[in-house]
């Protein structure tokens, strides 16, 4: 007998923990902004599961590069050389204008390398006495899973229960560079923010927030580390979310869309005096990070970015389905934000709850995911049509 949606639902309930509440759809297939669930049924994916399937699912020339990479060499670790490794990281130093890059696997290591490339920089360049070197961080902030980084959430989901946590870092309100001001002592070696705050629900900060605060972590020999796993790789309309600031943050950290929907795929970027104050060595690693299958996947992912002009894609995109949201005649709406294709729309408290409404749209098909009570997030893949927009809009309409 085949089994159910309910079937598949039932038994990840019994024997997987019960860290997840998610939207009860059961996927089954992916190609370009379209998923079809194990009982045959299509849905709009408004997700892009969190911002990793930016190409598309499936997208053939990824899917192609995998495929080959896959007959010839898959992993080597990092004890010996591999010939994808040095091509993809040429590429990718080169589109992100850095010198270095240094490759891991999920974005939450991207966010643990950037944190020890900034405390081991402040040691031997800043002259930070030892162990005293601080790190200034946002409210709300998402930079991942593990305890180093939950411990300086301010999300009590995150990190309640799960500590104690490492010490060294300092939280100010987001959007507030005159916080950031204040916040720098001596012993600051860096601020790390994203540029709009994805899972804190497309929260975009005051013009020229990123600006003012790199000018002020330069005045203070302070490094700037931009999280843009989420905002990077096209998602807001540009390469990187900074570029609308006109600045090139110290690191840069990315993830999510480098592995081009299929496999993760991390990095820091970074100009040589920090990467070679930082990593010696022996001093850092990963069994899989940079190994040959992952690189030739994130090589293929960028280039389909590149090739596809995938950036102005979301631009043009992101404004026109923003427009059409905006014009929906309800007044359930409090407010429709975000940037590229990165967008949000705001539920007025007496509206009732998002989850209410991403359950809706799922049964009329279209896949979303609410952030928090009154946040509904849509981020599809940058190759989404203005055809599908419609389809989509005329169902978000039809819930609202
Ligand atoms: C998703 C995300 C991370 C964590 O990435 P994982 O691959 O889930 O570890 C970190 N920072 C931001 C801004 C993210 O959106």
């Amino acid at each position: 007998m085949t089994r159910t949606a309910q079937d598949f639902m039932d038994e990840v309930s019994k024997v997987s923990a019960h860290n997840y509440h998610p939207i009860p759809v059961v996927i089954a297939k992916g190609e370009g902004a379209w998923v079809t669930d194990v009982e045959g049924k299509k849905y709009i994916d408004m997700l892009s599961a969190y911002s990793a399937v930016n190409q598309g699912h499936r997208h053939p020339k990824i899917i192609a590069a995998a495929k080959r990479q896959m007959d010839v060499l898959t992993l080597t670790s990092r004890a010996f050389h591999n010939d994808q490794m040095g091509p993809f990281l040429a590429k990718f130093t080169k589109l992100a204008g850095y010198d270095k890059a240094l490759p891991m696997n999920t974005g939450a290591e991207g966010v643990e390398t950037a944190i020890k490339a900034a405390r081991r920089w402040g040691y031997k360049a800043k002259k930070v006495p030892d162990g005293k070197a601080e790190i200034i961080v946002c409210e709300n902030n998402f930079h991942g899973r593990t305890t180093t980084i939950v411990g300086f959430s301010t999300d009590p989901l995150s990190n309640g229960g799960f500590g104690p946590f490492t010490p060294g870092f300092k939280i100010i309100p987001y959007g507030d560079a005159k916080a950031l001001s204040a916040a720098i002592t001596p012993n600051t070696v860096a601020f790390l923010v994203e540029p709009i705050q994805g899972e804190a629900g497309v929260m975009v900060p005051p013009a020229g927030y990123l600006k003012q605060c790199y000018e002020i972590t330069k005045k203070n020999n302070v490094l700037l580390i931009a999280d843009e796993i989420q905002t990077g790789l096209g998602r807001t309309g540009r390469m990187f979310c900074h570029e609308y600031d006109g600045i090139k943050p110290d690191i840069v950290i990315v993830g999510k869309a480098l592995g081009g929907g299929l496999y993760p795929v991390s990095a820091i970027l970074a100009n040589d005096d920090i990467m070679n104050a930082a990593f010696e060595p022996g001093n850092h690693g990963s069994t899989f990070g940079g190994n040959p299958l992952a690189c030739a996947i994130a090589s293929a992912a960028l280039d389909v970015i590149v090739d596809e002009k995938l950036c102005d894609r979301s631009l043009e995109m992101g404004e026109y389905f923003m427009g059409r949201l905006r014009g929906i005649k309800t007044d359930k709406i409090k407010e429709v934000r975000g940037k590229g294709l990165l967008i949000a729309i705001e539920i007025k408290k007496e509206a009732g709850r998002a989850r209410q409404y991403t359950e809706s749209l799922m049964k009329e098909g279209v896949l979303a995911k609410e952030t928090h009570e009154t946040t509904i997030r849509f981020a599809p893949p940058l190759v989404i049509t203005k055809a599908d927009i419609d389809w989509a809009v005329e169902k978000i309409t039809t819930v609202l």
